[in-house]
C-alpha cells in the first residue's frame, strides 16, 4: 500500500519486517493491516505504520447518503452493518452507526437468504434510506453491494474473477452481492 492513500479496515499496509504496527493498525501473521478507515501514513522516525482517522468533527448521517459499512451480523431476514464512512465526508460518524439492511432491500431481484449475498466482515457500499428511529440501508443499485469481501475459510481478500470471487490465498470460491466496481474501487473517491 502506498502512503497517503485512504484504506479500509483489514487492508494490508506493510509487513512486520518493514514496519511496526502503530495507531489504527494491527498485526496478523506478519502483515500489518488497517484497523479503521483513514489515511495510511508512516511515522518514519519510529518506523511505524499508522492509519489516521480523517478528522474528528463528527458527521450525522442523512437520508440519501452513500456509505461504507462493515457486515457485523447476519440474520434470516436482515443484515446489520456498522457504518464506517460517509461518501464525501472525511469525518467520523456520530451517534448510532449500526444500520439494518433488510432482505427485501438487498437486490432488485428476489433474495431468499441474506447469507447467500453477504458474509461477516464484508465491506459494503449502501444507501441510507432512513435515519430515525434507526438507520436503514439498501443495496439495490448495481453501484451498491460488497466492494471488499474476505474468504470465509482463511480471511484473506477475495479477488473477482468473471462472476465468482476467489480467495487469493486458498483458492476458495465464493459468491456475493458485489458492487459493479468490486476490487476496482477508488478509495480516495468513495
Ligand atoms: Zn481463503
Amino acid at each position: 500500500m502506498t502512503e497517503n492513500n485512504m484504506v479500509l479496515p483489514g487492508e494490508k499496509l506493510s509487513t512486520s519486517e518493514e514496519l511496526l504496527s502503530g495507531d489504527g493498525t494491527f498485526e496478523e501473521d506478519g502483515i500489518i493491516k488497517a484497523a479503521r478507515v483513514g489515511k495510511y501514513v508512516v511515522d518514519e522516525k519510529n518506523r511505524r505504520a499508522m492509519v489516521k482517522p480523517v478528522t474528528s468533527i463528527p458527521v450525522l448521517l442523512k437520508k440519501g447518503d452513500t456509505v461504507l459499512a462493515e457486515v457485523r451480523f447476519i440474520r434470516s431476514s436482515m443484515i446489520i452493518a456498522n457504518v464506517i464512512h460517509v461518501k464525501g465526508e472525511n469525518r467520523r460518524i456520530s451517534g448510532d452507526t449500526n444500520g439494518t439492511l433488510r432482505v427485501s432491500e438487498i437486490s432488485q431481484s428476489y433474495v431468499k437468504d441474506p447469507a447467500s449475498e453477504f458474509s461477516l466482515g464484508d465491506i459494503i457500499r449502501a444507501k441510507v434510506t432512513q435515519v430515525n428511529p434507526n438507520i436503514q440501508l439498501e443495496t439495490k443499485d448495481r453501484s451498491l453491494g460488497v466492494i471488499k469481501g474476505l474468504c470465509t475459510k482463511c480471511r484473506h481478500s477475495l479477488i473477482k474473477k468473471d462472476n465468482i470471487l476467489e480467495c487469493e490465498n486458498c483458492g476458495n470460491k465464493e459468491r456475493r452481492r458485489t458492487a459493479i466496481d468490486y476490487g476496482n474501487y477508488d478509495l480516495n473517491n468513495l
